[in-house]
Formats: C-alpha cells, sequence, structure tokens
C-alpha cells in the first residue's frame, strides 16, 4: 500500500478557501451543481480524446454520471466517468485555488488548433496570441448585430459528437470545487486518469490546512477503471443531502440541462435536452412547446416562440416564449419575472429580472451565456455589463420580431396585445426604442367593433384631410366612451378617436406627444370653432329650432337659477355648442383632461369632486322643458331636483360618484312623481 504525501494548502487558498465556504455562496444547496458541473466537464474531455483517437482507457464506458448515497456512513458519492485525473493534476488543480484544469485544457486545444490548418474556421495566428478567444476558430454566426438565428448557423457548434470547445466546458475559474466545503468536513477524490499509467489516485482533505495525495494499488482502485469519484462526508447539518428528493430538486433545478445523463441511485434526472443550445432549423414546434411545457407548467402551448443566438456584443443563446395565457401582475409588482439565466447550460438564477425591461415582463424562457463566471452573485449580476449589454440586445430582437408579426399576421399580434398589452404599453419609458415602440401600440377605438384594436398608423390612414390631431378620450370602458357627451361632435363630423381604457393609455400618449406630426389630443380639450370647418359625414341628431330672443332671455334667467342651485359646486355654467344629443356634461377648467386630472388627485390624496364647468345643450328637450317650468314658477321645488339630478347624471359620465345616497334618493323622488303624472295623464 501506498505511503499518502501531505501537501499544505497555500496560504492565500487557505485564506479564499475559508471566505468561500463561508461566504461566497449564499446558497449551499448550489456545492452539488459544482461537483456536477466538474464531472460534465470531465466527460467533455473524455468525449474530445475519443473523438480526436487519442489513446485512452475505457473506450466502451457510458459517458454519464452517477450519484448515490452511504446513509450510515454519512457520505455522498458523485462519480463520473470523465478523463479523471493523475497524480499531478491533483495537485494541482484540486491544491490550488483559482488554477482550472478546466482552462488550461482549453487553451491547449486552441494552441492546438492555431497550428492546424485543417480546422475550420481556426486562424493562423498572425498577431501570434493563440490565447485569446477571439481566435478558437469557433463556428458561431458571427453576427455582429445579433441578429435573430438563421437555420444552419450552428451546425458545427451543436452537432453530436463535437470536439469540446469553449461552449461546453463549464469550468474556468478553479473555485467551484471547493464548495463542496460548505457541507462535508472531510473529501476524498479518487481518481483514474484516461491516459497514462494506470493506477488510480486518491486526494483527501478537511478543507482547512492541508490534502494528502496517495496512489491505490490495483485491488484499492475500487473499480473504477476511469474517471473521479468524489465522496463528501455530510456536516452533522448537512445531512439533508443524502435524501433522495432532495438531491433530485437541487439537480433538476441547477443542472438539469448538462449534455450527460445524471443518474442518482439507479434513475436518470435529466432528461429534457438544452433546447435552446440547438440549432433552430432542427427543432420542431412540438419540441418547442413540450419545453415551454417544462419551463411554465402551462397547460396552453405558447403563442410565440423567439430564439436568438448572438455573439456580438455579447455571447448568449436566449429561447423566448410569449405565452398564450395572461401573466400575473403581481409577480411584475414584485420584480419577479425574467428569463433563467444560465451559464453553460448551468443555472445562475431563476427569473432574472434584470435581463428583460418590465414592460417584457411577460417573456418566460432561458438565456444562457459563456460571456459570465458561474459563481457570479445575484448582487454583482445587478450592475454587471454583460448582462445589461444581453438585455439591450433582447429588447432589440423582441421589438424587431413584434414588428415582423404585426406585419405578416395581424390576429396573432392582436391576440399578444390582448394578453400582454398592458404590460408591453409601458413601453413608452423606454426613450432608447419609443419610436419604434410607438407603431406596436394598439388602441380600441370608435372605428373598431367589439374587442378589436388600431395601430397609430391605421387610425392615420382614417383621418379626414387636414386632420392635424390624434384625439383620444379616456375610460373605464367602451360603453363609457361611447356615451361620453364629448364625442357627439366627432360622431357628427366622422372623425375617429380612440379610446383609452387603461389609465397609462393616456400617460403613454402625453408623453409621446405625437406620432407622425399629429400630436395627441384629448377630445375634451377639442376646440369646437376648428372641428366645425370639418364637413359633416357621420351621423348627425335632428337640430331643434334655436331659441328666440325672447327665449333667449328667459334661458339666461334659467341659466341663473341653476348657478344659485348648483351653488360652488361648479365654477361656472356655460352654453355650449358642442353638444348635440346630451343635455349637459362637464368641462375642465384648465383644459387638463379628467383622467390626468383624477390621478394628480389620487396623488395629492384629495378625494372631493373637482369644480367644473357645466356646459349646457339650449336645444335638448329636456333643457327646453326645464325653460317652460322655470318660465312658469321661478320657485318650483321640482326644478331644483331635476337640476341637481341633471349635475349629478353629468358626474356620473364624468366617472365621479361621491354620494349615492343622495342620488338615489333624489331619482327615487323625481320616479316617484313622474309615475304618478304618467299614471293621471293616462287615466290609469
Ligand atoms: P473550474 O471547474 O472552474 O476549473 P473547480 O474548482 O471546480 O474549478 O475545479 C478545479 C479543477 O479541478 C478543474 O478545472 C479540473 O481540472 C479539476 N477537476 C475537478 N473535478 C474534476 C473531475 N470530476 N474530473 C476531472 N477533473 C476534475
Ligand atoms: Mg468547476
Amino acid at each position: 500500500m501506498a505511503r499518502a504525501k501531505t501537501h499544505q494548502f497555500r496560504a492565500e487558498t487557505r485564506k479564499v478557501l475559508n471566505i468561500l465556504t463561508h461566504s461566497l455562496y449564499t446558497n449551499r444547496e448550489i456545492f452539488l451543481r459544482e461537483l456536477l458541473s466538474n464531472a460534465s466537464d470531465a466527460l467533455e474531455k473524455a468525449r474530445f480524446l475519443q473523438n480526436t483517437g487519442e489513446s485512452a482507457r475505457g473506450a466502451d464506458l457510458p459517458l454519464e454520471i452517477r450519484i448515490t448515497v452511504d446513509k450510515d456512513a454519512g457520505v455522498l458519492m458523485v462519480a463520473d466517468t470523465g478523463v479523471g485525473m493523475s497524480e499531478q493534476e491533483m495537485i494541482d488543480n484540486l491544491g490550488t485555488i483559482a488554477r482550472s484544469g478546466s482552462e488550461q485544457f482549453l487553451r491547449e486545444r486552441r494552441a492546438e488548433r492555431a497550428g492546424n490548418p485543417e480546422q475550420p474556421g481556426a486562424q493562423t495566428g498572425e498577431k501570434g496570441d493563440t490565447q485569446a478567444p477571439e481566435q478558437t476558430g469557433d463556428t458561431h454566426d458571427g453576427t455582429a448585430d445579433g441578429s435573430e438565428k438563421t437555420a444552419g448557423s450552428d451546425e458545427i457548434r451543436e452537432s453530436e459528437g463535437a470536439p469540446a470547445d469553449a461552449s461546453q466546458i463549464i469550468g474556468h475559474f478553479g473555485v467551484g470545487f471547493y464548495s463542496v466545503f460548505m457541507v462535508a468536513d472531510k473529501v476524498e477524490v479518487t481518481s483514474m486518469p484516461a491516459r497514462g499509467d494506470a493506477t488510480a489516485h486518491v486526494w483527501t482533505s478537511d478543507g482547512t490546512g492541508s490534502f494528502s495525495v496517495k496512489a491505490l494499488d490495483g485491488d484499492e482502485a475500487q473499480g473504477i477503471r476511469r474517471g473521479t469519484v468524489v465522496r463528501a462526508y455530510l456536516k452533522d447539518d448537512a445531512k439533508e443531502f443524502l435524501e433522495k428528493y432532495r438531491l433530485e430538486s437541487i439537480i433538476r433545478a441547477h443542472s438539469n440541462f448538462l449534455p450527460f445523463p445524471i443518474i442518482l441511485e439507479g434513475d436518470r434526472v435529466n432528461t429534457t435536452p438544452a433546447l435552446w443550445r440547438e440549432p433552430k432549423f432542427s427543432i420542431t414546434k412540438e419540441q418547442y412547446n413540450e419545453f415551454y411545457t417544462f419551463l411554465t407548467y402551462d397547460s396552453r402551448a405558447p403563442l410565440d416562440v423567439i430564439h436568438l443566438s448572438v455573439d456580438a456584443p455579447v455571447q448568449f443563446t436566449a429561447l423566448l416564449f410569449i405565452p398564450d395565457t395572461a401573466q400575473d401582475y403581481f409577480q411584475e409588482q414584485k420584480g419577479e419575472w425574467g428569463p433563467d439565466l444560465y451559464v453553460r447550460r448551468v443555472l445562475i438564477e431563476r427569473s432574472n429580472s434584470e435581463l428583460v425591461p418590465n414592460y417584457l415582463a411577460f417573456l418566460k424562457g432561458v438565456v444562457d451565456t459563456e460571456d459570465l463566471p458561474l459563481n457570479i452573485s445575484r448582487e454583482t449580476l445587478q450592475e454587471n455589463a454583460v448582462v445589461r449589454k444581453i438585455s439591450q440586445t433582447i429588447v432589440k430582437q423582441v421589438l424587431s420580431h413584434l414588428e415582423r408579426l404585426a406585419a405578416s399576421d395581424k390576429d396573432r399580434y392582436e391576440a399578444f396585445w390582448k394578453l400582454h398589452g398592458r404590460w408591453f404599453k409601458f413601453a413608452f419609458n423606454d426613450y432608447l426604442n419609443r419610436e419604434r415602440v410607438a407603431p406596436l401600440l394598439r388602441f380600441a377605438s370608435s372605428a373598431t367593433e367589439g374587442e378589436a384594436v388600431t395601430s397609430l398608423d391605421d387610425y392615420l390612414s382614417r383621418a379626414k384631410a387636414g386632420q392635424k390631431e390624434i384625439w383620444y378620450v379616456t375610460a373605464p370602458t367602451r360603453e363609457a366612451a361611447r356615451v361620453n357627451p364629448h364625442l357627439e361632435r366627432f360622431r357628427r363630423k366622422g372623425l375617429e378617436v380612440l379610446y383609452l381604457l387603461e389609465a397609462v393609455d393616456e400617460f403613454a400618449l402625453e408623453s409621446l406627444g405625437q406620432y407622425k406630426e399629429h400630436a395627441f389630443k384629448s377630445v375634451e380639450q377639442a376646440d369646437a370653432k376648428a372641428l366645425d370647418e370639418f364637413p359633416d359625414s357621420g351621423e348627425s341628431e335632428p337640430r331643434a329650432e334655436p331659441l328666440s330672443g325672447d327665449d333667449k332671455t328667459a334661458f339666461d334667467r334659467l341659466v341663473e337659477a341653476m348657478r344659485a342651485i348648483l351653488g360652488d359646486q361648479i365654477k361656472e355654467i356655460r352654453v355650449s355648442d358642442r353638444l348635440s344629443g346630451s343635455p349637459a356634461c362637464l368641462v375642465s377648467p384648465d383644459g387638463v383632461s379628467s383622467s390626468m386630472e383624477k390621478l394628480m388627485r389620487v396623488m395629492q390624496k384629495s378625494d372631493g369632486i373637482p369644480k367644473k364647468i357645466l356646459e349646457l345643450n339650449p336645444d335638448h328637450p329636456l333643457m327646453r322643458a326645464l325653460l317652460r317650468i322655470h318660465k312658469a314658477n321661478a320657485d318650483d321645488p321640482l326644478l331644483r331636483d331635476m337640476v341637481n339630478s341633471l349635475y349629478d347624471n353629468t358626474l356620473l359620465l364624468d366617472g365621479y360618484l361621491n354620494d349615492p345616497y343622495s342620488l338615489a334618493d333624489r331619482s327615487l323622488k323625481l320616479l316617484n312623481e313622474s309615475a304618478a303624472w304618467y299614471a293621471d295623464l293616462r287615466k290609469l
């Protein structure tokens, strides 16, 4: 039996180890992710050796990872059939912090390739720097602007059995392995290298001061023909990692997409492939749908798929879905949105909201990049330049995708809008992209039926000659918009009005200001005279004979009486020429639209009814009847009730209902009297 040689960790290694095991990772379950990533890298290297025809032992071994537990001994074992390590490799790679055997492996491969002109895309290294990542001869589609993946572009990069390359190897930094000391107070690594002497070695350490390495005699190799077994002697407070269900959920959460089978106590755990890394042309719709279901548990297939492979300004792959179901608004409020972030198939964070702005919060999916380190923390992700660049590229790509969809498939775009428009319209805040956002907005309008919506371009295509504004009205529903008295004149002139049914709509339009030199303007602010210049074209209500001289003065007296009745509830009463079908309406004195005013009042925490101008239509039959009553008896008590009721009515149409009790009371009183009169009149 060979004697064990003891080595001291270098002083800096000891310090870093201490930091690592105590604070680098907030979540200690990720130790398993690190061990599995290392196993996967080792398997990748073994595959590489086999594919390049180098002599390696155990050619018949399946490339896989097996996890077993010994509950009695409290030991977790992770075994792989990868390249394994020689004695020296163990000393170098496991004994030195920040030393990555994987990174070195890649460097060597790059150097080989750079010297071999047969290699696809390999550069001859004019600048002599064969280690620069740009010179790896990777065969990605080098789309400088990061355009959507085109079929065939990733053939070589993705095809099965391809030589190991940067996109497959996970490890780079040489720290992940030590995370095992968060859960173990002793670790044994037994390894049989794929090449060289057929001698297995075992590396042992408690993760504090030193480690030892010794050779195992033939029968001590414990049946390892090639590869590595990591035995973690779990700490007392880490015995949860002996439970199969616990291990399974960690594997599913972090390592589900490793390219080799992970077999836990005899059962394969990772069965879904990392679809985002497959070439687009080879993926069927069913595969996309299946992956989406796996990711979201949504029972409906996605409405649309956006699959991107980008090399510049940062390298990343994204597989994003537009769900066919409305999304939970509260998730956005809590900041819980965004695709899952992977680094080389290893999950870094679920729902990373730094990856997309909140107006794309409805997107589900996966982003995988090689340009981030595996051990990046949540905090560092937040101001990370790589993440920011990814996000900017995703925004541009999603906008292009939506533009294409809107142009090519109107129905599907409308379906998208119906489900996600309420999020997407917040894109008006994105000053960098707002020029592209405006044409993608949709609104209900007086020219659409039912739930149909219109784009601003379609609105303009229907605009009247000489029309300079894009008109809108805010209302809680289509019905409410339709009965808004301010709309009467627009109907008569055949001018289309956008119906803004959500509070954000008006903010969006106010903030955009105009579209293609047409200013957005609320119908409440319409200048009646300017509108009159448009010829009547739409429907128009029959107009009563205008009031004659005497009646005009009588009407002025009625207005006086109404002013006295309504008192300081209103700012002013005036005769209007904008109304035809309605007897009266409210207008804001300062040109602020009523929905803006409501929002301002909410912010100022004022809940009273604002003082407004009451505009009257002297030609309306109701006003004519009131005039007759007032002329006959200026003190008729019924007049007071009716004027108050009329005011109630205008308030309701304006969206205010502050005192439902007196309103109900008044309307009951009027009903009472009118029913009695009717019965008397008809002699019933
Ligand atoms: P990284 O994976 O970033 O390189 P680690 O600390 O996780 O850093 O691992 C350090 C090195 O140890 C790896 O680069 C690799 O050379 C070696 N190593 C770790 N685990 C294994 C394994 N299961 N098989 C072969 N080599 C391994
Ligand atoms: Mg690693």
